[in-house]
């Protein structure tokens, strides 16, 4: 049997270990961290060229079976997957860490993407810490709020015009989180809806320290795809394709 994963993060390299080396498991990265956290298996990086080149791939490699265990933002990818699936007759199931959930004392402000929590923030604070990744920084380069930007890689040239930025990958931890918000003088927190563990401790922080939130709603699931919660959940899938 043969899976193939599209990973780029914590869970879907879960999954590779939780199935490998008694599955044949290939990880498919996008290749845009410089230096990823590899799976156990077989890893390939870069882009299939499309829906037709995923579907081209999986009957090339004789793939049994797809998880999309991407990002819960990588909507392009999510929706090649349910195509070049259908395209190619193998069965697809996305695998969805569950998102975040209010609790009492969060002042969250839901917005339903980047470019409307640009709008939002300047609203809320002025000094704003932003995790939503590098990848989406233009949304925010004519805000004129001062902007604290954390993440993996450097971001490219289009961001806020007073932007620090703060080279750092999770698991983050409530103490840091704590010190990070007071040093920086942080009144207002934006990010997206991600789930999990490794990056949930700024919310708490942001939760005592009394600092609004702006969150990012999620996308959709393309619709009919089967869905996951976890990488144990993803794995019981696999083993009742082989037939156990
Ligand atoms: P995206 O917008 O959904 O995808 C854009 C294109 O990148 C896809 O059409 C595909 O190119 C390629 N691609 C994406 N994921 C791939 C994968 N796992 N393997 C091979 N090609 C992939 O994706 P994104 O939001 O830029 O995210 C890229 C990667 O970073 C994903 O693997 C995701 O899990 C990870 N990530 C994303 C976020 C986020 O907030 N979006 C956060 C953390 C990690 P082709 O059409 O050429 O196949």
């Amino acid at each position: 049997m043969h899976v193939l994963i599209l990973g780029g993060t914590t869970e879907a390299r879960a999954l590779a270990t939780a199935l490998h080396p008694r599955v044949r498991v290939t990880s498919s990265l996008a290749g845009r961290v410089a230096e990823p956290r590899l799976p156990p298996g077989e890893v390939r990086v870069g882009g299939f060229g499309g829906v037709d080149g995923l579907a081209a791939w999986v009957r090339e490699h004789h793939v049994d079976a797809v998880i999309d265990a991407t990002h819960p933002f990588a909507e392009n990818i999510s929706f090649n997957a349910a195509r070049a699936a259908a395209t190619a007759h193998v069965p697809l199931l996305a695998l969805r860490r569950p998102g975040w959930v209010r609790v009492e004392g969060d002042d969250w402000h839901e917005v339903a993407s980047l470019e409307e929590a640009a709008g939002v923030v300047g609203g809320l604070g002025e000094r704003v810490f932003l995790t939503t990744g590098r990848m989406g920084l233009a949304a925010f380069a004519a805000c004129p709020q001062w902007f604290l930007v954390r993440s993996v890689d450097a971001p490219g040239p289009q961001m806020p015009a007073r932007t620090e930025v703060l080279l750092d990958r999770g698991p983050f931890t409530l103490e840091g989180e704590r010190e990070l918000l007071s040093r920086y003088g942080i009144d207002v927190l934006v990010t997206k809806d991600s789930g999990g563990a490794a990056t949930a401790p700024k919310l708490r922080a942001a939760r005592e320290a009394g600092v609004p939130v702006v969150v990012v709603r999620r996308p959709p699931v393309p619709e009919g795809v089967e869905t996951a919660a976890s990488p144990e959940e993803a794995a019981a899938w696999v083993r009742g394709l082989e037939g156990f």
